[in-house]
C-alpha cells in the first residue's frame, strides 16, 4: 500500500530522480575496499543486488551502475576516441543514469533519448528517429533492442543516422547457449516473458544470431567481449558479469 501511495503523490520522472539522489545518500554505508566501481571511481564493500532474477553485487550503490554499464564505460574510455573528440555528435539511448552523468560533461552535442520522458532529456523513438542521415559520430543503444517490438526497424533507424567511420555500439542480454533468438508472439504476459525470456518486459531473448540481426540491418558488425582485456582479480573487483549481458556489438556503415 506504501508502494502505491507513492506512485500516487510522485510522477515516475520524480521517482526516478528521488531513486538518484536516495542512492548518493545511503552509498557511504556501502563504503569499503572489495569492489570498484570505474564509473564513478569509488570503492565499496559490496554492490547491490539487481534483476528479476537477482544478481549478487551488481549494482554500485552511488551511481546505480550494472556490470555491463562498466564494461561499456570501459570500452568507451580506452578504445573510442570520443573523450578528444573535437565536439562528437553523441546519441544514447534509454541513458544508463552512471554513464549519462559522464558524457553529459564532454564537449559533445550529446543527445540522450527514450521514447519515456521520464527517462531521458529527449523523446527519442529507435524505430523513427528524428535526425538526418550519417548524423550521429557515436551511438550507444545498450539493452533496449530487447524491449522493442519492431527490433528490425529501429536497427535499420540506427543504421542510418549513424556517420560512416562512425560507431554504434550495441549490447543486449543473451543466452549464450542458444544460436537462435527466442521470440514468440504468443509469450505476452509479464510472467511468461520473465518465465521464458529472463525479464518480464523483454520482447525476446537475444540468442548468438544477435550479430546477424544488426547485419539484417545494415551494419558492418564486430562482437567483442571486452571483459577479457581485464585480469580476473580486475574481473572480480569491478564486478563486469559472467557475459550474458556485456558482449560489445561494436557496428559499424
Ligand atoms: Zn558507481
Amino acid at each position: 500500500m506504501i508502494k502505491r501511495i507513492y506512485k500516487n503523490l510522485f510522477s515516475e520522472k520524480l521517482r526516478v530522480k528521488i531513486r538518484i539522489y536516495f542512492n548518493i545518500l545511503i552509498s557511504p554505508f556501502y563504503s569499503g575496499q572489495q569492489f570498484y566501481c570505474n564509473c564513478c571511481q569509488k570503492s565499496f564493500r559490496k554492490f547491490l543486488p539487481k534483476g528479476n532474477i537477482e544478481r549478487e553485487n551488481a549494482q554500485c550503490p552511488y551511481c546505480g551502475s550494472l556490470e555491463r554499464t562498466r564494461v561499456l564505460t570501459l570500452y568507451l574510455r580506452n578504445e573510442t576516441g570520443i573523450f578528444t573528440m573535437k565536439r562528437p555528435k553523441i546519441l544514447h539511448v534509454a541513458p544508463e543514469y552512471s554513464l549519462f552523468r559522464i558524457l553529459k560533461k564532454l564537449d559533445a552535442e550529446y543527445v540522450d533519448g527514450d521514447i519515456d520522458p521520464a527517462y531521458a532529456r529527449n523523446v527519442v523513438d529507435i524505430t523513427d528517429i528524428h535526425f538526418p542521415d550519417n548524423y550521429f559520430d557515436l551511438i550507444i543503444c545498450s539493452h533496449v533492442l530487447g524491449h522493442v517490438p519492431d527490433e528490425a526497424k529501429a536497427v535499420k533507424e540506427l543504421c542510418r543516422v549513424l556517420s560512416p567511420g562512425g560507431e554504434a555500439i550495441i549490447m543486449s542480454v543473451l543466452d549464450l547457449d542458444s544460436s537462435v533468438t527466442l521470440e514468440d508472439s504468443k509469450i505476452v504476459s509479464p510472467e511468461d516473458r520473465l518465465a521464458r525470456y529472463g525479464e518480464f518486459d523483454l520482447c525476446r531473448l537475444h540468442g548468438m544470431d544477435f550479430q546477424d540481426r544488426l547485419e539484417a540491418g545494415g551494419f558492418n558488425v564486430k562482437t567483442i567481449d571486452y571483459r577479457t582485456h581485464f585480469t580476473a582479480a580486475e574481473n572480480a573487483q569491478f564486478r563486469l558479469g559472467d557475459g550474458k549481458r556485456e558482449l560489445i556489438f561494436s557496428c559499424r556503415k
